[in-house]
This record gives C-alpha cells, structure tokens and sequence, in this order.
C-alpha cells in the first residue's frame, strides 16, 4: 500500500525568479503578451496550487509566428547561415541547458509533478545531449554524385548529384510528459540544425520549461524568428498551425486520435509533411532463462519511471509460465516500495500523474479492469486528498479482450499474462495495434534475436529498458506513428533531397 509523502508547502526553488512574472509568448525574438491579452493559469500537479499565469496564445498569435518563421526562413539569415555557424549557436543552447539544469529540471518537476532527481538526471541532460548531437548534423547535410545512364538521350553526358536542404517553416506540436525533452530535444534541434525555422505549440498543460528556453536559444544567438513559441488550446492555436499554407512540415508527438485529426486536417489542406509519434502498449518479455534479480525491478522501472506517463512504457508484461508466480511476487514487493510524493522532494520515487483529466482517464482505466475481473495485484486507489496521486498498480488474470490490455492508459498501470513457448510470446506481443516500443528479458542469445527481430516495434530494449540516446531513432511501427526522432533518421525528416541534372555535351 503506497502512501504519499507529506507535502511541503510548494518550494519554488532555483525557479523562483522564471515564475514571478507572467509568462509571455515567444515570436519574432521578443516576449510578447497574446494579442488577446489573455492569461491561463498552470498548476502543480502535486498540491494544485497555482505556479504562474501564461499569456494564452491563439490564432492571431500562431499566424504573428508563422510570418516570423517564414520571414527568417526566405529572407534567412538562418538558412543562409554556413553550416559551422548554426552548429556553433546550436552548439551553446546545449551547453546553456546544462548552465541552467537546476532550474529547468525544477521547472519540469513543478509543472509536470515528476521527481526533480529524474527531471535532472535524464530529461534536462537529454535534451542539452540533443542539441550538440545535432549541431554535428549541421556540418552533415550532404548530397551524393550521382552516376546516370539515361536511355531515352543517346549520347548524353550528364553530372547528376543530389542536394539536401531544409524544408521551410516547421509546425511542432508536442506534449506534457516530457515537455522540454521532446518539444527542444527530439523536435527542435534535428530541425534547427537542417536551417528550417519554427513554430512550437507546446501542450498548454506543462509550458514553463520550453518558455525558458526560449530565453536560453535568444541568449544563444539564435536569430530573431527562428524560433516561436506559442502556448495554447490544441482547438485554436494547434489546429491553425496544422491548417497554415505558410507552414511546409507538422511534428507532432501525441495521442493517436490528435495525430489521425492533424491528418485529416492536413489533407484537406496544402499537404503538407508530417511525422507523427502517437502512443503504444508496448510488450515487456521475461522468458524462462532471465535473471531475474534484474529483470524484477527493470520491468517495474519500464512501466512505473515518469509516473508510467511516457509513450514506451512497458506496460503489458509477458511472463513465461514457469517464472510466472516469482516475477509476479517479486513485482508486487517492488511496485509496494515505490514512495509517492511531491517531485521536489528527494525521498521521491514516483510523483502525481500530470493533471486532473488524466488521473480521471487513468482511474478509469483502473475501474474498468475490475469490472472486467482482471485480479487486482497491487495498488489501483487514488492516495491523498490533495495532488493527483495514483498507486503503481498491477493487474493479473487479464485476457487480450480487457480495455485495460488493449488501449494505452498513460499512467502506473501494468498488466501481466503467461506464455508458455517462444513462439506464443511473439504472437502475444504483436497483439496489439501499436508498435513503439518493447523489451525482452533473457540470458540466450537464441532467444534474444529471434524476438528482436520478429517483435514489431521500433525500438527493443533488452535486459534494459527506457535507454534513450540522441544517437538512436525513436519512433512506431503500425499506429505507433509515422517517421522518426531522434538519430540521423530525425535529422534527414526535416530535410527535402533535390536532383540535379546537368548536361554536359
Ligand atoms: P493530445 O494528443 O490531445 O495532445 C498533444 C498535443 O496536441 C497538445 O499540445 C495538444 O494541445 C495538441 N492538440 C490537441 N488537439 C489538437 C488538434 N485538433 N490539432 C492540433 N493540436 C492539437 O494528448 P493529451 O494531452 O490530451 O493526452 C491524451 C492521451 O494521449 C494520453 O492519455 C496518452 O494516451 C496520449 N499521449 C501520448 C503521448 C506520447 O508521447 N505519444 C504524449 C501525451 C499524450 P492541448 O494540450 O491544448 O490539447
């Protein structure tokens, strides 16, 4: 039975200074109030006490940055920077984010309600990681020579070679659960690098560490309209960055049902890219043979790390039978020690999920697996009066048929089924119309291949889970999304490739 920790009176910390002002949008260079002049209101996930007042951009805003975008785009100087000049100012926002980790990952822990220690040792560290792996990517746009044979011009001779360039104005859309991660990190920096300019939603529910740093890329020398920041309703301030003509690529990391309406949006529009990464269920497999002194707790961290709020946790575990009541056991205990309390507390393991709307979607989740008869492991309650805090909580008993197996619940909620021979192991993981993300827990290298390979998904952790490096792709096979972040792949996503003939007889 979990309990949360008492919590403090809310210690604003090194981001005291950012949150005693209201925060403004971020277009063409300036902080700007929305043309509106509206104000919304974040709030501490943990004790629901208010943190700052934003400025609620929307349509009049988004169109302002998009005109800014386009502006620094066609007339540049950004994309008519030489390539060692953008690394260089990409290069510094990296290393501004670390100068500044303290205050960003406070920021992250305040708004979103993860532990400030994993605000600090992943999130904030990650993106600044980000950002010089991508500034090496400025150095890397290279086309190829191209030796042609074209049949239908006898006699011809041609110098044939291709170019990479940048797309243009690039809309992001991004979420809460990794706000500054994913918005900067997997979005920003692969597209900044590439020379296209920016126009970011960020999820209105957690928008302070990306307006910090917008303060960081100004301080950094990026040119003014480069990048726009714009906090706002999806309905508003999203779907007009979706519908713009001016706008060349859509980024978007979300819920699969904003990522199927941005297309259909897209669609009726000018057709413009899009990359999508929406959710999963992804598989964690502990066959027979694992260790499981580190399988245990590895597969508690898959699913349980962030408050299991992240879109590749490891939230359906197949157990081979014969471990079976070991793992379950040994699962319990570890999901028992997990201690809830406010992210800015250091005796934090697990902190509130992000919002009111999702502990309602999770505790629904959670109602609907009893009603199903699922057996209920561990956990399942809502713990404290005030914040938003939910019990890891395990399921056992489930069949393929439960809600609670099938759709992504976004929160602390593992659900265990047995296999018994390898081949009903695949089959179980790929039961599901997702393909993020899965992991694999075993000591043969047999086994370790054969389900690398046959598992659909698009990244397979084995022995380890929740490994996310700038260098390595990260994106969904099936209705897991379209495209990739991160790693060489996300780079080339921003960028278009041209052919060029030239006749040379
Ligand atoms: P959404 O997909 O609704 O939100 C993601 C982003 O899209 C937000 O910035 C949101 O703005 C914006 N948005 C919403 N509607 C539109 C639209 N029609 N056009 C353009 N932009 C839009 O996710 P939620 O925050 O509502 O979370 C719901 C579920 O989505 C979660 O429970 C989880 O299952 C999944 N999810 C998956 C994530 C992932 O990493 N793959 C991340 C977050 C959620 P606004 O916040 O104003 O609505």
């Amino acid at each position: 039975m979990s309990e949360v920790l008492e919590l403090p009176k809310q210690d604003l910390g090194p981001a005291s200074g950012f949150l005693s002002k209201t925060v403004q949008l971020f277009i063409d260079g300036e902080f700007v109030d929305a043309a509106s002049g509206e104000i919304f209101e974040t709030t501490n996930p943990a004790t629901g006490e208010k943190l700052a007042d934003i400025a609620l951009g929307d349509a009049a805003d988004i169109n302002k940055a998009v005109d800014a975008a386009r502006q620094a785009f066609d007339k540049g100087p950004w994309s008519k920077m030489t390539p060692s000049e953008r690394q260089k100012i990409l290069y510094k926002i990296g290393d501004l984010i670390l100068e500044n980790a303290d205050e960003l990952a406070y920021l992250e822990s305040l708004d979103n309600g993860k532990p400030f220690s994993v605000a600090r040792a992943a999130d904030i560290p990650l993106t600044a990681d980000l950002f010089h792996y991508m500034a090496a990517h400025a150095r890397t746009m290279e086309g190829a020579i191209i030796p042609v044979s074209d049949i239908a011009v006898p006699g011809a001779e041609f110098h044939a070679y291709t170019l990479r360039e940048a797309i243009g104005v690039i809309g992001l859309i991004t979420p809460w659960n990794y706000p500054l991660l994913i918005a900067a990190g997997w979005q920003m920096a692969g597209a900044l690098a590439a020379g296209n300019t920016i126009v970011l939603k960020p999820s209105e529910v957690t928008p302070l560490s990306i307006m910090r740093f917008a303060e960081l890329a100004k301080e950094a020398g990026v040119p003014d309209g480069v990048i726009n920041i714009v906090p706002g309703n999806g309905l508003g301030a999203g779907t007009t960055l979706t519908e713009h003509d001016l706008v060349d690529k859509i980024g978007f990391t979300g819920s699969v049902r904003t990522g199927r309406s941005i297309l259909h949006t897209v669609a009726d529009g000018n057709l413009k890219k899009v990359t999508l990464e929406l959710g999963g269920k992804s598989p964690d497999i502990i066959m027979d043979d694992a260790d499981l002194e580190k399988a245990i707790p590895g597969v508690a961290m898959g699913i349980f790390f962030n408050q299991g709020e992240c879109c590749c946790a490891g939230s359906r575990l197949l157990v081979h039978k014969l471990v079976y009541n070991e793992v379950l056991e040994g699962l319990k205990k570890e999901a028992e020690k997990i201690k809830l309390g406010s992210g800015q507390s250091d005796t934090t393991d697990m902190g509130p999920v992000v919002s009111q709307k999702q502990e309602d979607t999770i505790m629904s989740y959670i109602n609907s697996g009893i009603e199903e008869g699922a057996t209920l492991v561990t956990g399942g309650k809502k713990v404290g009066e005030q914040g938003h805090f939910i019990e890891p909580t395990i399921f056992a008993d489930v069949n393929r048929d439960m809600k609670i197996v099938k759709e992504e619940i976004f929160g602390p909620v593992l659900v265990v089924q047995s296999f018994e021979t390898l081949e009903e192991a695949i089959e179980m993981a790929n039961d599901t119309e997702f393909g993020l993300g899965a992991g694999i827990w075993t000591e043969s290298l047999a086994n370790t291949h054969q389900l690398a390979k046959a598992i659909k998904a698009g990244t397979v952790f084995v022995n380890c889970y929740n490994v996310f490096d700038a260098a390595t792709p990260f994106g969904g096979y099936k209705m897991s999304g379209w495209g990739r972040n991160r790693g060489k792949e996300a780079f080339e996503a921003f960028t278009e490739t041209k052919a060029v003939y030239a006749k040379l007889n």
